[in-house]
């Protein structure tokens, strides 16, 4: 959501409307000349071009359902989701169009590839052809509406609209970010103090987190409390564009930033720009070039210019890694969704201009509303609101809200889970047991925090401490490591009785730690002091005989039966804990550093 306020604008609106108009007649009078020079001329192979990189996009973008091609033809047919008619593509390399498709698709979009074998391609059709040129009228127009709109894309916003905007106080939860932000408010207020004491300030802040987790918003809240201009741009702005643009725009948004500093950059989805870096196709090099701007002006700018960039994405995994190196996103924040009390607090603060029944306890809506974001709770506040008025009610009722949600999550169910109670207990428990277990191994790292609120596809987590300094991992470190990774589904079976496949993950990783300290680590005595790299010769483990394979497989699963037991024993020994911290979770959700602790007190 975003919140625009253009004041004094009027006037020059005015003038680009005049101007708008003044050029699309222009190009009306072009796009007729042109039309008849398309009909009656040939094969346009540049407009093909251009609907390539267009077509890029739009794969990327899910929109594309179906694509046909004939091996070794450049002629490509594509149909579009919601539009009847195929299009027709020149694409100029086959091989790695292919490759491009072939690796969205395992991204998880759902493009249907069909490559024809042969040559059964029928060519677009004149009538079709004809409508080419009014394509690209129409398609003219967008563009002049687009251009027109360019400057206005890197939105400003000044310092007296942000005062009385947003604050920290309009971010609920949140509170050990927004304590992380802080101290960039305070250098945004005073930067000669921290300059002079020789206090450097990270550049960039990068906020990981699901869309509408708050990221914008707490990036608004930064420039608020701070009094300084909000800068503003989404990463898929900067490659829609044709070639060359990203760039350009990138150095024209750190023009205005230099301008206005001290200031907030705010980049969304920057993954889209900073994707990790592959040869290949013209929009992955497209994207290089505005990374590479964005690096230069990152570079470029020192601490004193108080420029701060906070830029968002919800897929850190994507992200060049160049974009990670000190002086440019140095900081990394992750923005989890809220825990109940994160939810009830979201509730509070959106309901607050809304006209609402007293009686209506929030908690119970947030209660309800596991795994939900917060802008998720936001639109469930504002249908309940729209439903009141519906139902011509002088405020929202219980009802209200009831239906809304109903609404939301039968829409949401696809993205957002709504978890079951059974589910919750199995997570709960299943957490609770890595928690239990790894805290009274003495070689595993401390918790630092458990939570039943899916992330990922996992259906809960627990985080240890990590400590950095260390190289080497010993052999009782290993296998302390299994027994942790395995008290999850030893917590399932002795309280509950049963096992689920909750646990496929932990068994993988666990059988690959297992199997790794008898193959490359030489860990076991029976196998012997030896490492054989299954994986980068195979052949390797035949040259070394049979007998070596089925050692190497019993050593294996001794090492997980022995963790696996010793877990269920760990398990059993503190029943009366696992126990708490589970029910403990079932209430609050996550369970904090210091509050596992006092459960052990
Ligand atoms: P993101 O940038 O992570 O996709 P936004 O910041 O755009 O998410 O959030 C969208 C909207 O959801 C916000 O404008 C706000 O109304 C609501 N929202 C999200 N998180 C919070 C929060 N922690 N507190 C209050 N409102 C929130
Ligand atoms: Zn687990």
């Amino acid at each position: 959501m975003e919140n625009k306020s253009q004041p004094n604008k009027n006037k020059e609106k005015t003038n680009k409307i005049l101007l708008g108009i003044l050029i699309t007649l222009l190009i009306i009078a072009l796009g007729v000349g042109a039309y008849f020079v398309f009909f009656y001329g040939k094969e346009n192979e540049k407009e093909k071009e251009l609907a390539y990189t267009g077509l890029i996009k739009q794969i990327s973008d899910g929109e594309i359902e179906k694509i046909e091609m004939t091996v070794g033809q450049t002629s490509i047919k594509v149909k579009q989701k919601n539009i009847e008619e195929e299009k027709e593509v020149i694409i100029p390399n086959t091989q790695a169009f292919i490759e491009l498709v072939q690796e969205k698709v395992a991204e998880g979009n759902s493009i249907e590839l069909i490559q024809n074998p042969e040559n059964t391609f029928i060519k677009i059709s004149q009538t079709a052809f004809s409508l080419l040129p009014t394509i690209m009228l129409v398609a003219l127009f967008i563009l002049v509406f687009k251009m027109q709109g360019l400057g206005e894309k890197g939105k400003v916003y000044d310092a007296d609209t942000v005062k009385e905007k947003i604050k920290f106080d309009d971010v609920a939860g949140l509170d050990e970010e927004k304590q992380e932000m802080i101290e960039i408010v305070q250098f945004l207020k005073e930067p000669k103090k921290f300059n002079e004491m020789g206090a450097k300030i990270p550049k960039g802040v990068l906020l990981y987190g699901k869309p509408g987790t708050g990221k914008t918003l707490i990036a608004k809240a930064i420039a608020g409390e701070a009094e300084v201009p909000f800068i503003s741009m989404s990463g898929s702005e900067f490659i829609e564009m044709f070639a060359g643009l990203g760039a350009s725009r990138v150095r024209k948004l750190f023009e205005k930033a230099r301008k206005v500093a001290p200031c907030i950059v705010f980049i969304d989805e920057i993954d889209a720009i900073g994707s990790r870096r592959s040869s290949g196709s013209g929009a992955e090099s497209e994207n290089n070039q505005t990374l590479n701007q964005l690096l230069v002006e990152m570079d470029g700018f020192d601490t004193e210019e108080t420029i701060i960039v906070l830029a968002a994405t919800n897929r850190p995994e994507m992200l060049d890694k160049a974009l990670l190196r000190p002086g440019r996103f140095d900081r990394q924040i992750t923005i989890n969704v809220p825990d109940l009390k994160g939810r009830e607090e979201i509730l509070k603060i959106h309901s607050k201009d809304k006209k609402i029944d007293e009686n209506i306890t929030l908690k119970s809506i947030a209660e309800d509303t596991a795994g939900f974001t917060g802008a998720e709770l936001a639109n469930i506040l504002n249908e309940a609101a729209i439903l009141a008025t519906i139902n011509k009610r002088e405020e929202i009722k219980q009802d209200d809200i009831e239906e809304a949600l109903k609404k939301v999550t039968v829409g949401l169910q696809k993205t957002s889970r709504v978890i079951s109670d059974k589910d919750k207990k199995l997570t709960a428990y299943h957490e609770a047991g890595h928690a239990i277990v790894s805290r009274y191994l003495e070689t595993q790292e401390p918790v630092k925090e458990i939570s039943i609120i899916p992330r990922g596809v996992a259906g809960g987590y627990t985080m240890y401490k990590t400590n950095e300094d260390k190289n080497y991992i010993s052999k009782t470190e290993m296998e302390e490591r299994l027994i942790a990774l395995l008290g999850g589904r030893a917590a399932e079976k002795i309280a509950l009785n049963d096992i689920s496949t909750g646990a496929s993950n932990d068994l993988e990783v666990a059988t690959k730690i297992a199997k790794d300290m008898v193959t490359v680590y030489g860990m076991s005595d029976v196998v012997g002091t030896i490492s054989i790299n299954t994986e980068k010769d195979p052949y390797e483990l035949q040259l070394l005989g049979e007998k070596y394979a089925d050692a190497i497989g019993a050593e294996v699963k001794i090492l997980l039966d022995n963790a696996y037991i010793k877990a269920q024993k760990l398990i059993i020994e503190h029943m009366d804990k696992l126990h708490e911290v589970a029910q403990t979770l079932l209430k609050q959700e996550t369970i904090n550093e210091k509050e596992f602790e006092k459960i052990f007190e």
